[in-house]
């Protein structure tokens, strides 16, 4: 069969239809000499805000990194040595890594294999056995609005606050309509990377915490800049947790398309299932019938929450994972595995005691799970030569 060269990600189309503007940018902030905070990063929240449905009461503070908007929001509750915070196991290190830098301890909860999301049941069992627990992170993983029932269940029975990593969501929409991060959002504060792998993605390190709180939001702004009051005094200790006015502008420049590609990235992902279900894949959350592709498909978005195709990931059965991988590679197709440890088996985290079997739908997901190109800039003739090397790899006929 032909072979076609599909690339994972693929930011040369965007970068050439915006590189006058990009150019104009960079020239401005050049000329403006003024390189942290300041106009641009506060023209950014002002349109992020926007973007994310904030109210007038609600806050967007621009950082570091999705990993500073992480430790920003536990700082900025209180969250210290010897406390404990739950996260899910199966997410990328930052939502581990975060709470572990402050002296915290990760606890970590299983997943609902057909969402990837935080299992509500096990998190709260894990939480009741927990002797300090201050906060739990649940994370909308692959660009997949979290149920809001799910942040309500976890707040209530247990009681602490709920601090969202949606660094892979931002225009993601819950079903009960409001923007991940926005107004109507029952977590305390909602975290967001904007890494150049993101669907909005700087040419370099950003991230933004947004919250509803003003005194909290004042905080965050505190601690991002070491703590500094406007009068120079430190109440208390932060750190560089800054976002560059270059990262800014740049981002300004590409945030009035990023609902275009995310939309771009939807019909992808439909596309995808579409072809693949016509080939015989199975649904989330249904057993495998026989005789059918062994690929079951990502669980749909429930109307109306609405995700942003972050990543379209598929499982296939752990044996044939990475032959299938070997293979869509040999006939040009680049393929990502996310994540291929559980966190509770990272080995920074041995001493924690957890031990392989303690969460099994973590450790089956490593094992199935693969990630195929969904960028916006992907082609008709793309998704068809992915799915047909699929089918073909396992034998079958292009229905
Ligand atoms: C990317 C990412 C982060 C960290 O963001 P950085 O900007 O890379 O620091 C945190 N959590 C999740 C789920 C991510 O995908």
């Amino acid at each position: 069969m032909t072979t076609r060269r599909v690339a994972f990600l693929d930011l040369g189309e965007q970068h050439a239809s915006l590189h006058d503007a990009l150019g104009a940018a960079f020239e401005r902030v050049m000329a403006s000499h003024q390189f942290v905070l300041g106009k641009e990063v506060e023209r950014l929240e002002a349109e992020l805000a926007i973007y994310t449905e904030l109210r007038q009461s609600r806050h967007a503070v621009g950082c570091g990194s999705g990993t500073d908007a992480l430790m920003l929001a536990l700082r900025a509750h209180d969250v210290a040595p010897g406390d404990e915070v739950l996260v899910p196991a199966f997410s990328f290190f930052a939502t581990a890594g975060a709470p572990a830098l402050l002296g915290a301890r990760p606890i970590f909860a299983d997943i609902d294999p057909a969402t990837f999301h935080l299992d509500v049941e096990d998190a709260v069992k894990r939480a009741g056995g927990a002797k300090r627990l201050r906060a739990i992170i649940p994370v909308h993983l692959y660009g997949a609005p979290l149920a809001p029932a799910i942040a309500e269940q976890l707040a209530a029975a247990c009681g602490v606050p709920i601090l969202e990593d949606a660094a892979q969501a931002l225009g993601a929409r819950a079903a009960s309509g409001h923007a991940v991060g926005g107004a109507g959002t029952s977590a305390a504060v909602t975290c967001f990377s904007f890494y150049p792998t993101k669907n909005l993605g700087a040419a370099g390190e950003a991230g933004l915490v947004t919250c509803h709180d003003d005194q909290l939001a004042e905080r965050l702004r505190r601690l991002r800049n070491h703590g500094a009051e406007r009068d120079g005094r430190h109440l208390e200790v932060g750190w560089n947790a800054r976002l560059d006015a270059l990262q800014a502008a740049l981002l300004r420049v590409k945030l009035p398309y990023l609902e275009r590609w995310n939309t771009a990235r939807r019909e992808n992902a439909r596309d995808y299932s579409a072809r693949l279900r016509a080939a015989g894949a199975m649904e989330a959350g249904l057993p495998p019938e026989a005789g059918s592709l062994p690929i079951t498909l990502p669980a749909p978005d429930v109307a109306p929450a609405q995700g942003i195709a972050h990543q379209f990931v598929v499982r296939v059965p752990g044996t044939q994972r990475d032959p299938l991988r070997a293979h869509l590679a040999a006939h040009g197709v680049d393929t990502a595995v996310y994540y291929p440890l559980g966190l509770h088996l990272q080995p920074c985290f041995n001493d924690l005691g957890y031990r392989p079997g303690d969460l099994p739908e973590t450790e089956r997901a490593t094992r199935e799970v693969l990630s195929l190109p969904v960028h916006p800039s992907l082609e008709a003739a793309d998704r068809e030569h992915v799915v047909d090397c699929i089918v073909r790899f396992f034998g079958g006929r292009r229905s």
